[in-house]
């Protein structure tokens, strides 16, 4: 694969001209890790800046009542609306993935109170199987595990053999983080209904470069991160969906005064708002909800049919260098080689991946490393360009190749 090819594909790219809107597009660093935490858009400094200067130190506290206390839900309603095909009403965003997964675990339980089993893979996040081990001490359910291969992920079979009359929740990752496998949303979630269990999705590695249909797919409840594919910044808060269907009935186990009914009232019991705000809970991080401001205006702009095409593009273009620069050198693909079963990364192992990953970054290539033995490619469809793949992939072999081993 010569420099042509990637220089050809970066000319003939009708989003290649969106990569200069992020911090660094300039600079020589190979990145990918867009997939942990996303490089932030040039105008998110002026937000930001704008934010301190206008909104906060000028309107001060009159802030809440103007803007700030709607604002997770507004927030909510645009990323419905541009990357998670849902409707209006039923996201907001707030606290980490971590919590608002507890609290979507916990508002299912409690929907299904004659079913004992919550059905989950070995291979999801960490904090989703930690999470579902307290959440089962806590509530007196069994886990029912599946297990997966680790370069794929749950298929349609595994699920309708795991779940059961038992089934109270299914939890899955859209996009598994280790392998890349692209789950079948509808036909999962089917399944699932099928048994009569309700579906928490993980979208954190899917939301803003996958497009998703949580409302189509008849979703119950769905959550996910920010700071990756949405670029909002280390810490910035996740966001919770629950189907408008549930959302008369759903409760959540955190009960602050910000998802109550009246929370000005300050009155002596809990009673939840009306609708998705019930799934507040303390004080909504503003300042955290600026900077995925922009990159939503961004994702809303291209489309997220296009983004897919070029995410499909590059990931095809980093399986094939791979394959032609590293394969000979022992590394293998350690996520589907159909492009339609993967998401916006790619994984590579080799025994030395570790020890790769640490060279990498100490030669501005900026890849991560999982277990076990795989180095991620994490490719963000709008601030990764085919150059970078091939300079980063080229690195990768060079870098095996002065290991000792
Ligand atoms: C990144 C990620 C998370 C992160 O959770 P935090 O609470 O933000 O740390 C959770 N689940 C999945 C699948 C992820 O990829």
């Amino acid at each position: 694969m010569s420099d042509a090819t990637a220089a050809r594909l970066d000319h003939d790219d009708p989003l290649a001209k969106h990569r200069d809107l992020f911090v660094g597009a300039e600079s020589s660093l190979v990145y990918f890790d867009g997939n942990s935490l996303g490089r932030p858009l040039r105008v998110t400094g002026e937000r930001l800046a704008r934010f301190v200067d206008g909104e906060w130190g000028g309107r001060l506290i009159r802030g809440w009542d103007e803007r700030w206390f709607d604002l997770p839900l507004a927030v909510g309603d645009e990323l419905a609306r541009i990357v998670l095909g849902a409707g209006p009403g039923q996201t907001t965003v707030g606290d980490s993935t971590t919590v608002l997964l507890y609290k979507a675990m916990r508002a299912a339980l409690a929907a299904r109170p004659d079913r004992s089993e919550i059905v989950l893979d070995r291979d999801n996040f960490p904090t989703d199987r930690y999470l579902a081990q307290g959440v089962a001490e806590e509530c007196g359910v069994r886990l029912r595990w599946i297990e997966v291969d680790t370069a794929g992920g749950v298929t349609a079979e595994q699920l309708a053999e795991a779940v059961g009359p038992d089934t109270a929740l299914v939890l899955l990752s859209h996009v598994a983080y280790r392998s890349a496998w692209l789950a079948d949303m509808g036909e999962l979630t089917r399944i699932a209904h099928d048994a009569g269990a309700l579906v928490l999705w993980d979208l954190s590695h899917s939301v803003g470069s996958v497009p998703i249909q949580l409302d189509a797919c008849e979703v119950d409840l769905a959550v996910g991160c920010s700071y990756k594919y949405l670029n909002g910044g280390p810490g910035s808060p996740a966001f919770v969906y629950v189907a408008a269907r549930h959302l008369e009935r759903f409760t959540q186990p955190v009960q602050g005064w910000m998802g109550a009914a009246d929370p000005f009232l300050m009155g002596p019991d809990y009673a939840p708002a009306e609708g998705i705000r019930r799934f507040l809970s303390g004080t909504p991080p503003i300042v955290g909800m600026l900077a995925m401001q922009d990159m939503l205006a961004l994702l809303d702009e291209v489309g997220m049919a296009a983004v897919r095409e070029k995410s499909v593009a590059l990931t095809e273009y980093a399986v094939q260098v791979a394959g032609e620069v590293l394969a000979p050198a022992g590394v293998g693909l350690a996520s589907p080689r159909d492009p339609d079963l993967r998401g916006g990364h790619v994984t590579l192992n080799h025994p030395l991946m570790r020890e790769a990953t640490a060279a990498l970054w100490q030669r501005d290539v900026i890849p991560d490393y999982r277990d076990p033995h795989g180095l991620r490619l994490g490719l963000s469809p709008l601030s990764t360009s085919y150059d970078e793949v091939r300079r980063g992939v080229e690195a990768v072999r060079e870098v095996l190749d002065g290991l000792p081993g």
